[in-house]
Order: C-alpha cells, then structure tokens, then sequence
C-alpha cells in the first residue's frame, strides 16, 4: 500500500491506497486481503464505511451509526453513493477503484474529511466541486484551509474513449487531448472551481494504466479493485 504522509502530516490518521501486492480489497473481493491490511493499520475491518458506487453524484454524510455500512452483513453500503464526507474521529471511508480517480480531500481547521470516487462520469457531472460545497455547508469548512490529493488513476497518457465521449468530456469544458481525457486536471480544476487553492492541490501522477503496481479495469478487466482508504 503507499501512504500519503503529505496528507497524514495534516492531522488525519490515515490515507492510503492499496496496491496489486495487497490483494483485491473490493467489497467482493478478498475479505481475508481487505482484514490484512485494516490490521495492519491498525484499525478493525469491521468498521469501513462503503458506499455502493455507481459512477453518479450522490454525496452520504458518514455518522458514528454508519460504521460498518457496506462490510458488515446486517448494515448495508450508502445506495448509489460515490463520495462519503465525514467529521467523525477514527470512522474509516473507503472506496473501490481500478482506473477511476480517488479523490481525498482534508480540511483541518473544522476537521472534516471527503472520499470521492470520481470515475469519467462523476468527473463530467462535477463531483469533487459538489463535495467541496457539501464540506461548507454540513460542516462550515472553507475551501481555503482545504488540502487535496488525487490519486493514482486512469493517467492522460492512456485514457484514450470514444470520439463522443471525448466530445462531451471537451464540451463540459475537461481537459481533452484528441480522444485522451486528462481525469487529474478535471478533477483539480474542479476543486480550483470550488476555491481550493491550487497550491494545496496535489496530483500522485500515477496511472494505474500503465503502472502494474495497481488493478487497472483497461489493463485487468477482472473486476479486482484497490482501496483507497481516509480516516480523520
Ligand atoms: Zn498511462
């Protein structure tokens, strides 16, 4: 797994990311993997909290009663869900991804924190600008005091798509290169959109692609996922 310290430096106790030598951590991948590395971290399995990810916009608010939701069996994932904010000390997000974008995001001052899968889709319809507004609004946190990260994903030097997804992509006003989308500058710019300060924006610049140390859905396509991980 590789540790984002530029974000723990920041107060949060864990961000990170697992990678092909973890094993596949998705929700219905290996179980035994997913424990391994929650213990390894220190923090009990048991308590992730999952959305179920289907590629849209829907932002849940992570409670203390939410612990658990999406890996124990009596406490079903957030429907439709693919970002999960929280202010919960210890309460760990998690998301499933192969390619699509892990975005964390960390606002120290309030002390409160947001996991976003954002995939082509949830970039086009603008879901780490969404989040920053939910962070200010649910927690009164400023988009200056936010830090974020985006992590390793389906990089511009391979996310080639078809010539009208690349169209709508462009149309949107994302960054496109022929039929190349560039997931990284949408997102940042997203998050400059919302008032993040571009200075406080880091991009891990690793293409999950082109890069064998993660699952890539265009490289595996089996279904194996890696599981970014945030707990403030
Ligand atoms: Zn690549």
């Amino acid at each position: 797994m590789v540790r984002f310290h530029e974000l723990e430096q920041l107060g949060v106790s864990l961000a990170l990311m697992t990678e092909v030598s973890d094993g596949d951590c998705s929700s219905r991948g290996d179980k035994a993997a997913r424990t391994r590395v929650c213990v390894a971290c220190g923090i009990d399995g048991e308590d992730l909290v999952c959305g179920s990810q289907v590629h849209g916009v829907e932002i849940a608010v992570a409670l203390e009663s939410d612990r658990g939701r999406g890996v124990r069996t009596d406490h079903p994932a957030f429907p439709a869900t693919d970002a999960l904010v929280t202010n919960v000390r210890g309460l760990p997000l998690a998301i499933f991804v192969a390619d699509c974008v892990p975005v964390y995001i960390v606002e120290p001052k309030t002390g409160c924190i947001a996991l976003i899968h954002a995939g082509r889709e949830g970039t086009l319809r603008g879901i780490a600008g969404l989040t920053v507004r939910l962070l200010q609004k649910t927690y009164g946190a400023s988009p200056g005091d936010i830090h974020a990260l985006i992590g390793p994903s389906a990089g511009p030097c391979c996310y080639e798509v078809d010539e009208p997804r690349a169209k709508a992509f462009a149309a949107a006003g994302w960054a496109v290169r022929g039929r190349y989308l560039d997931l990284w500058n949408a997102n940042a710019a997203q998050l400059a959109g919302a008032g993040v300060p571009r200075g406080q924006i880091a991009v891990a610049g690793v293409c999950t692609i082109c890069s064998e140390t993660y699952y890539s859905h265009r490289r595996c396509g089996d279904g194996r996922r890696n599981m970014p991980l945030l707990v403030l």
